[in-house]
């Protein structure tokens, strides 16, 4: 079985508007700059200064005591249950999130633990969904040990969780003896959107981590932050995962080059995809999601144009957007200008009229 995602038609035009996903960013020549000259060393010794300043920055920003630079969120993720739970343990998460549906099944694979969906709209469950399915331990459920949000959640639509809702959650986690964890892949997204502070959303939360190859531009990396004690672990887990480096200061570069240049101007991300749903919007049979963030869910399926044809008619014209079941996902990050979005619906609207 051929399991790699189909390769883009050689004979398909050129991407000139790339809407797939907010990892499609390509470092800028500044930030390309900070990356050469950085200061390095061996990371696996504690040894990179730039390495460390990106994690010491990161502790801090997230509100914890330590932090570790890892080649990606889903590291991140794994890692984090690996150090919580032992074989057989459960994880409790919402059926959308990333955790279940897009890291290859790791957290049954590489650890033996099973996760229970916890439901609710647009990505997110409430506290009293959580309440309600914490079990006392018995003989015959598997031990709860985690739960996991995703701030924001992705396949929710980019939707924010509210602060209060998150206190919620740790306050009930603390009560049953859970711990808690945040995957914070576009964490900063929510911080711009909600005007939150990253440490106000973390507070309370074991672990939380954030992706620097999404909305921030970095070309590699996440870091994840929590206890001294927890980050230890962290390291064991890093190192048996083959995710131990070495001069990954030039990549810690462009780290910190986000935190300083990318953060604030994730809210031009956001007004562009508000614009694009609004433009969406307008077109008959277009359903569309109201963007709180930077991703932008719609649905062709009273328009005359099926899903699989708008995505290729779209890929003709060179414009790239993500398929996500029947929806189209489309990402706005720091290479989409406004111009971009107003051609994506002009280029939409065309092909639904010509239908
Ligand atoms: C992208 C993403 C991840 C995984 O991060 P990688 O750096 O791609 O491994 C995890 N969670 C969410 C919500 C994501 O969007």
């Amino acid at each position: 079985m051929k399991m790699t995602p189909t390769p883009r038609d050689p004979k398909s035009p050129p991407i000139r508007i790339n809407l797939m996903s907010d990892t499609q960013t390509r470092p800028t020549s500044a930030m390309r700059e900070a990356m050469m000259r950085a200061k390095v060393g061996d990371e696996q010794i504690g040894d990179d200064p730039t390495t460390n300043e990106l994690c010491d920055r990161v502790a801090s920003l997230l509100g914890k005591q330590a932090a570790v630079f890892m080649p990606s969120g889903t590291m991140c993720n794994i890692a984090a249950t690996l150090v919580r739970c032992r074989h057989g343990d459960e994880i409790l998460a919402h059926p959308s999130a990333h955790v279940l549906t897009r890291e290859g099944g790791a957290h049954a694979a590489l650890g033996g633990f099973q996760i229970t969906p916890l439901a609710g709209e647009d990505g997110i469950f409430a506290p009293e969904t959580l309440r309600a399915a914490i079990v006392r331990p018995n003989r015959y459920s598997a031990p709860q040990r985690v739960v996991t949000v995703e701030q924001t959640a992705n396949i929710g639509g980019g939707t924010v969780w509210r602060k209060s809702d998150l206190d919620e959650i740790v306050d009930i986690a603390r009560d049953n003896k859970l711990f808690t964890h945040m995957d914070g892949a576009r964490l900063m997204n929510a911080v711009v959107a909600s005007g939150v502070s990253a440490k106000d959303f973390s507070n309370g939360w074991d672990s939380v981590w954030i992706d620097f190859s999404k909305g921030l531009g970095a070309p590699v990396g996440a870091v994840i932050a929590g206890s001294a004690e927890f980050i230890d672990e962290v390291w064991r887990w890093k190192q048996r995962l083959g995710g131990a480096m070495r001069q990954s200061g030039i990549n810690a570069a462009a780290c910190i080059y986000a935190l300083d240049h990318h953060v604030d101007r994730l809210k031009d991300d956001h007004t562009n995809a508000r614009a694009l749903a609004r433009g969406l919007a307008q077109i008959p049979g277009i359903a569309v999601n109201q963007p709180q963030t930077n991703l932008v869910f719609f649905d062709p399926a009273n328009s005359g144009v099926d899903t699989k044809r708008l995505i290729s008619e779209l890929d003709s014209r060179g414009i790239l957007v993500g398929a996500l079941d029947h929806r189209i996902r489309a990402c706005t990050h720091l290479d989409v200008t406004t111009a971009m979005v107003d051609e994506m619906i002009a280029a939409v609207r065309q092909i639904v009229a010509q239908a």
